[in-house]
């Protein structure tokens, strides 16, 4: 019954920069002084180093880490990101650049526990540094490495931010892309103070519901979003299988449940995930479902006696139903709005086994520490899979005489926990994120889409390639920008965005989907018709031309058609232009189709529109627009 998660690996072909492009070398450290590029003076020189062996062993990733961050300040000085998963022991990863660090260093976290932690590996190595956090009752400004909370520090009168040369930010995927937030006010001041401070943040989840990617840039050159971004890039990203495969994390265990699950495919996404109401609302109607679950929850625990269950719950109300059904004694319940002392105390008797059931309501998704967590219990759906990875986290941490974490997952979501973040909103049920290589750039573009079981990807939904191509010298990005699917300019025929409003190139008003659908319902003239299967055939015309006649039909088996002459150059042209394009499963393996029989013999590599519009003209109805799902 139980049956191990599969492995999402990333291949080293997938991690392709462009064709020919190498990644940036992880040992960039040059020990040679005839070296083109004078690294700003921002860390030792690696002659220093000898000197100053650390009292340390870093692993390897985390020395990679270290060097990624070196190497690409000693040539950028954009802020970058370093991604590490829970558990890669991001503050020896801190105390190794403070440590190399040439200048002052300020490290800065959100809340004391992190301040302290961090503060603690980095002199525990004989290293003096100084804390700046008001709840921990100290204010040092001296000392070459300062630990700080933000909200202490941003209150610092300003001789505190002069002289530093870098600003370390942990969990930096809290600080806001604008405003007048504390993260931006200290910012500023360090700015102000020093126009060139290296900013480097980490974090295990680089991804935000509601915002999404919080850079710009991958590791391996990938646009991870069109949008501004405080960090202009990734440097080093440790996947969460490696940690698992080198026995760093327990290996999560994905237990088929032999029980009914929710049935959350009604629910639709507000800002990249679900609103609490429309889960209670789901919830109130499969309510029969809870016991049932926490059945098999206390079943699978005792049968296999696990030792310390986490339980996700989707709202307070959701938790407080759970409640009821776990034994009385061995359940406690973690809120939002438990206050910090009572949340430390549940905590700590967990930790201490003195019960076994914890529920809680996305509460203890990071930070949270409890290492004998064997059975992870998930009944809160989420659209995000990097929030679906923090969840079973928590259960990941090595302890004694664990071998490894259930995962129950009650949402019927299919999340995989070592799949990456494919960023944009599933487009269809049954989409899994796919590979798809780029036909100018070579890139690997993960985009949702829908694969046979060899792995074969039929169709995808990916717009735009996500590529890049990096200046090996200057470390300079510039995107592949190589489009997939598109809109096409009705003005001068560049393309665009499927979402874009306006063009690129001549600034002409596109209508979007949503506005021609509406216009031709209201219209007499025209038609809106939704297929519901589409037939190719070739036909002869009254000269005994052959033509192609596609057919749309919908459920009443009413249909709409339209026809492809392949005799001239022009209509070629207007076959790829009203047909191919748009309905290609996959629009970058366009062949050459020259006749009738081509389109019909290759008709499983076409797929159907949401909508077809057609207008009156004289007795017939035309063609004039086709609506695909991608544009809704
Ligand atoms: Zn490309
Ligand atoms: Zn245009």
């Amino acid at each position: 019954m139980l049956s191990l998660a599969a492995h999402y690996t990333n291949t080293p072909k997938s991690l392709g920069l462009a064709r020919g492009e190498k990644l940036p070398p992880v040992h960039a450290i040059s020990h040679s002084r005839s070296s083109r590029f004078t690294a700003p003076l921002l860390f030792r020189a690696p002659r220093c180093i000898c000197y100053t062996r650390p009292v340390y062993k870093l692993r390897d990733y985390q020395q990679q880490a270290v060097n990624s961050v070196v190497a690409f300040f000693r040539k950028r000085r954009d802020p970058v990101v370093v991604v590490l998963p829970t558990g890669a022991g991001k503050s020896l990863v801190i105390a190794e650049l403070a440590r190399v660090a040439k200048g002052r260093v300020l490290v800065l976290a959100h809340v004391k526990e992190l301040v302290e932690q961090n503060f603690e590996k980095y002199t525990s190595y004989g290293l003096s540094a100084g804390i700046f956090s008001a709840s921990l009752g100290k204010k040092d400004v001296e000392h070459k490495a300062i630990f700080g909370s933000v909200q202490s520090v941003a209150r610092a009168p300003d001789d505190f931010f002069r002289n530093f040369s870098l600003l370390v930010i942990d969990e930096c995927h809290r600080v806001a892309e604008e405003g007048a937030t504390q993260y931006q006010e200290v910012i500023k001041k360090l700015q102000d103070s020093n126009p060139g401070i290296f900013i480097l943040g980490l974090t295990a989840t680089p991804y935000r519901l509601g915002l999404g990617w919080i850079y710009e840039y991958s590791h391996v050159g990938e646009l991870k979003t069109d949008k501004k971004r405080f960090f202009k890039r990734c440097v080093y990203e440790l996947p969460l299988s490696y940690m698992v495969k080198n026995q760093f994390l327990t290996a999560p265990v994905k237990v088929d449940i032999p029980v009914t699950s929710y049935d959350f495919s009604a629910l639709k996404t507000v800002n990249s995930d679900y609103r609490t109401a429309d889960i209670e609302e789901v919830l109130k109607s499969q309510k029969p479902l809870t016991p049932l679950i926490i059945a098999n929850i206390i079943d699978i625990t005792e049968r296999y006696q696990r030792q310390g269950v986490m339980i996700f719950s989707a709202s307070v109300k959701h938790a407080e139903e759970i409640m009821g059904f776990l034994p009385p004694g061995q359940a406690r319940v973690v809120l939002g709005d438990t206050d910090l002392k009572t949340r430390a105390a549940i905590v700590q008797e967990f930790k201490e086994k003195k019960f076994k059931y914890l529920v809680n309501v996305s509460v203890l998704t990071t930070g949270f520490d409890a290492p004998h967590v064997d059975v992870i219990a998930i009944l809160r759906p989420t659209e995000s899979n990097s929030l679906y990875q923090q969840i079973v986290g928590r259960g990941l941490r090595l302890a004694a005489d664990k071998k490894d974490c259930y995962v129950l997952d009650y949402t019927g979501m299919g999340h995989d926990i070592f799949a990456p973040e494919v960023g944009e909103k599933r487009p269809a049920p049954g989409t899994v994120p796919v590979l798809v290589p780029c036909p100018d750039c070579g890139f690997e573009n993960h985009f949702w889409g829908f694969a046979d079981h060899d792995g074969h990807v039929f169709e995808h939904f990916g717009q735009k390639c996500k590529g890049a191509v990096q200046d090996s010298v200057t470390l300079e990005i510039r995107p592949c920008g190589f489009r997939f699917r598109f809109k096409l300019c009705h003005a001068c025929d560049a393309e665009n965005d499927l979402a874009a409003r306006e063009c690129v190139q001549c600034r002409a008003v596109l209508v979007d989907a949503d506005a021609k659908l509406k216009q031709a319902k209201l219209s007499r003239n025209s038609h809106v018709l939704t297929p519901d299967r589409i037939t190719l055939e070739e036909r002869l015309d009254k000269n005994s031309r052959p033509f192609l006649e596609i057919r749309y039909y919908d459920a009443d088996a009413r249909y709409l058609s339209e026809a492809h002459f392949f005799n001239h150059p022009t209509s070629l042209k207007k076959f790829n232009i009203n047909f191919l394009r748009s309905h290609l499963r996959r629009p970058e393996l366009a062949g050459e189709f020259r006749s009738p029989d081509d389109v019909v013999k290759y008709q499983k590599l076409f797929r159907m529109p949401a909508y077809v519009i057609a207008r009156k003209q004289d007795k017939f109805w035309k063609i004039t627009e086709k609506v695909f799902a991608e544009e809704l």
